[in-house]
């Protein structure tokens, strides 16, 4: 991306940050965007840092967590993604960075949808955290047309309220408990789960479960707002902002958020004759697929090359390994000068020795799931691309047994392709991944770690001499013999 230097997006004026900074409520509503100036770094640092906090709540919902669960991961994803020293700083890169999500996510219907859905949560578990008092002043800048029930009528119907609060364990209502009298079409989520009194089609909301109606109109407001965003993105911003926000706006949906794996970690290398071994114990579905197509067919179309020529480079293939691996292979289909001719050049491109000397970067999970693998093509990731026979089939192989099938295939058809992964990681090494998998050769590394601290674990209940030879053997170290069995 180009590099944007220290210019700043132009708004109107300065006083104004101060304005949004000294809000009333902690938890703005995002009603307009505020006229702030903003630096062109901020614009994009304020966003990548927003979407690690959407992205890990939707992870976490796709992985079923509980509402409690939830709760304490919002709490820790604020605290270290969205938090500042200076609270004032902290609501402006919470609006910035809500606004500049707001342009990246309005562009598609897809794209709206996931957005809509994470902030609303976000939101959701912020109005929750706020006191009773805040709440109500959240609601008054809602301007909801509710009002709070009157003692009267709070006392004529106190029975039946006393009944649904006994019904979902909550305590009795006292004579100071605040009620707002909503029609029930207003709180959807409140009657489906049977939590609240309904009475001559109005629901008697309960202040702990106001929630419920602010959530709705803030959803209802920000589904309007994406979609007139969208309007003025397509007809007038994009265009303006063609050499300066665009590229940055069009990056940042697709923007890979974890560690670079483009060189390969604390000096790992692997070695040819390491690789069979490594494809069975710690390849991802998506390079154990390519690996063994490539074994099969001794042959992989340019997709196929560039997703598992890269990963093995960023896992520790040498330039020389990676062009006799390929090479051994190739050269049984294509014979050896033709590989020469045809397909050495990609291969030192993608370390950089070739064109432009860009030293290509490994394919992260969003970019593998996004492709559009066609007739031929083996790359992608399966958890997308394979039929539901299909995926079966690898999973089984790669040592799935019938319940964690399962729940992986549950996962897929619910599109949630990276937990389906996740889950096949923890099924196939028998360790959680509280993390997911974000990236092949995050997979790869993990995995290994996995199996390197069992071996060592393994070998401390072996034999004494056992034991100290794989030590040695895993810290690549050399030892002197024993003094005493050195001759004199
Ligand atoms: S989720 Fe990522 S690592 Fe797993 S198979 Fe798909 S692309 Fe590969």
């Amino acid at each position: 991306m180009q590099s944007l230097g220290t210019r700043r997006v132009n708004h109107q004026n300065d006083a104004v940050a101060v304005a949004v900074a000294g809000a009333a409520s902690p938890l703005p509503l995002y009603r307009s965007a505020p006229p702030l100036e903003v630096r062109l770094e901020d614009f994009e640092a304020f966003a990548v840092d927003r979407l690690r906090v959407l992205k890990a709540i939707s992870d976490g919902l796709s992985r079923g967590k509980k509402p409690e669960e939830m709760k304490n991961l919002v709490d820790e994803l604020l605290k270290t993604h969205m938090s500042h020293p200076k609270p004032p700083e902290a609501v402006n890169k919470d609006v910035i960075s809500h606004f500049v999500l707001r342009l990246v996510y309005c562009r598609t219907e897809d794209l709206r949808k996931w957005f809509l859905s994470m902030e609303t949560t976000l939101f959701r578990y912020r109005f929750k955290r706020e006191s009773e008092e805040a709440q109500r002043a959240l609601m008054a800048d809602f301007n909801l047309p509710y009002k709070a029930v009157n003692t009267a009528e709070f006392e004529s119907v106190k029975d039946k309220l006393g009944q649904v609060a006994r019904s979902i364990g909550q305590s009795l209502p006292t004579a100071d408990a605040i009620f707002y009298k909503v029609p029930f079409e207003d709180v959807p989520e409140l009657v489906a789960g049977r939590r609240v009194y309904i009475h001559r089609g109005n629901a008697y909301v309960a202040m702990n479960q106001v929630v419920s109606l602010v959530v709705t109109q803030f959803r209802s407001f920000l589904s309007k707002a994406l979609i007139l965003t969208n309007r003025k993105w397509t007809s007038s911003i994009k265009e303006q902002e063609k050499d300066r926000l665009t590229p940055i706006v069009e990056v940042l949906s697709t923007s890979y958020l974890g560690p670079d794996y483009s060189q390969p970690r604390e000096s790992a290398e692997i070695s040819l004759k390491d690789i069979d071994h490594l494809a069975k114990s710690s390849f991802p579905l998506c390079m154990r697929h390519l690996y063994d197509k490539l074994k099969e067919d001794h042959h992989l179309k340019h997709g196929g090359r560039m997703q598992l020529g890269l990963f093995l480079k960023g896992v520790g293939l040498k330039l020389d390994d990676a062009l006799a691996f390929w090479r051994a292979e190739f050269s049984q289909k294509v014979g050896a000068e033709r590989f020469e001719k045809e397909y050495a050049y990609n291969i030192r491109h993608n370390y950089g020795r070739e064109g432009k000397r860009t030293d290509y970067t490994p394919f992260s999970c969003q970019k593998v799931i996004s492709s559009t693998p066609g007739v031929g093509d083996h790359h992608g990731c399966p958890f997308r691309h394979f039929s539901e026979e299909n995926l079966r089939a690898a999973l089984g192989g790669m040592g799935v047994g019938n319940r964690g099938m399962d729940d992986i295939i549950d996962k897929v058809r619910n599109r949630h392709y990276q937990v389906a992964c996740t889950l096949t990681f923890e099924a196939v090494h028998g360790s959680s991944c509280d993390a997911g998998i974000n990236h092949p050769n995050q997979y790869f590394i993990d995995s290994q770690k996995i199996l390197q601290s069992k071996l060592i674990s393994s070998s401390y209940n072996a034999r004494p001499s056992r034991m100290l030879k794989t030590i040695i053997s895993l810290a690549n170290i050399s030892i002197c013999k024993p003094a005493h069995h050195v001759k004199q």
